[in-house]
């Protein structure tokens, strides 16, 4: 009577029934423990660019300094994004199929996850970032491309700039902007967060204060954090866990993967994310739906309440037939069955927690 049979098949009845659940709606747990940080969750907070923000990002703007066209700058940038995994990047090799230009491939390709990428192409160095990746360089006519970037800033762009490097120096060749679209679900999930008791939403970006606010209000997210590198989103997560206790960071690029990895309850964008972030995350997102992150604080919480029925049931049932055979002397057969009985009890009551689908 006292073998605890059933507190011990309580706990992954329950779970592991979770988890199925969550499979079958397109949310893939790495693990029962994250299953149960996951109802810790007070915080969360969502990468911008490929996460907020759909795989829709269009090139807008390209303007070339100095000789060479628009064309020629796209085919330019599209042969050292072709290396690269970024959306900027991927809507920069667009643009140029889509211009009718053959993309050459660069070489020596190196990306500097937050701010920006660099490759040879024709002998010659080609960078495209933010200002803030040629900040400590020597670029001639740099003045003029920021100039253009501060203005395609103002119209909520993101804009990147483009530089050219070889024996005579380093001269920035022209701008690119993207606009970058909210996907047409991210208000919606951050109002069912609050609903849910989330206090906090945050929005945390590598891109600039200006179009990070822009997207924030759209998003209707508590803040929003800019300018940020990899390393200083890893800060800000742990500051936010001082802050609120569990923290969500929910991310899909290779600079979000240090964060995910720092959070209570790292989420990768499936889809979209790239596969570093997908390594480092507790829970993936099949589809790239935001929409199953308050599924799944909601089965996380329900599992939770579940385990601690469980718990008290498997206890209680040993607590009560231990007292009733000292007591009134509980005949065997009945033991059998409190204990058989309980065991099946809570299995029955884990399981019903594979009809929690989405
Ligand atoms: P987010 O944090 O919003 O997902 P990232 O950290 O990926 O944004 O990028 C931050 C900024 O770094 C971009 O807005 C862009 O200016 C620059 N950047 C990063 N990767 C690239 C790239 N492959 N091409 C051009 N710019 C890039
Ligand atoms: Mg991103």
């Amino acid at each position: 009577a006292a073998s605890p049979c059933a507190l011990v098949i309580s706990t992954p009845a329950a779970v592991l029934s979770a988890i199925a659940a969550a499979a079958r709606s397109g949310v893939l747990f790495k693990g029962g423990v994250t299953v149960e940080e996951a109802a810790r969750v007070r915080a969360v907070a969502f990468d911008k660019t490929g996460t907020l923000t759909a795989g829709e990002t269009r090139l807008t703007d390209a303007v070339a300094l100095g000789g060479g066209g628009a064309d020629a700058l796209v085919a330019l940038a599209a042969a050292v994004q072709a290396r690269s995994e970024h959306h900027l990047a991927r809507a920069t090799v667009r643009d140029a199929e889509a211009r009718g230009q053959s993309v050459a491939e660069a070489e020596h390709f190196v990306a500097v996850a937050g701010r920006g990428v660099e490759g040879t192409v024709a002998g010659r160095t080609v960078r495209i970032g933010n200002p803030a990746f040629f900040a400590d360089r020597d670029v001639a006519c740099l003045g003029d491309a920021l100039t253009e970037v501060e203005r395609l800033r103002a119209q909520a762009r993101t804009a990147v700039v483009v530089t050219e490097a070889g024996p005579d120096g380093e001269r920035a060749v022209g701008v690119l902007a993207f606009a970058d679209v909210l996907r047409p679900s991210a208000r919606e999930v951050v109002a069912q967060l609050k609903a849910l008791g989330i206090e906090h939403v945050a929005m945390l970006t590598g891109d600039t204060a200006e179009v990070g606010a822009a997207m924030a209000a759209e998003a209707g997210v508590d803040a929003v954090y800019a300018d940020l590198l990899p390393e200083a989103k890893v800060a800000l997560i742990r500051d936010l866990e001082a802050r609120w206790g569990g923290v969500a960071m929910v991310g899909d690029g290779v600079n979000d993967a240090p964060a995910l990895a720092a959070a209570t309850l790292g989420i990768a964008m499936g889809g979209a994310g790239t596969d570093v972030a997908l390594e480092t995350a507790d829970v993936v997102l099949m589809a790239d739906d935001l929409g199953k992150i308050p599924y799944l604080l909601r089965l996380s919480r329900r599992t939770r309440r579940t385990l601690a029925v469980n718990i008290a049931i498997s206890l209680g049932a040993i607590v009560v037939m231990v007292v009733t055979i000292l007591g009134v002397g509980l005949a065997l057969p009945l033991a059998v069955v409190g204990h058989e009985g309980s065991t099946v009890l809570v299995s029955l009551n884990g399981l019903r927690l594979l009809g929690a689908r989405d």
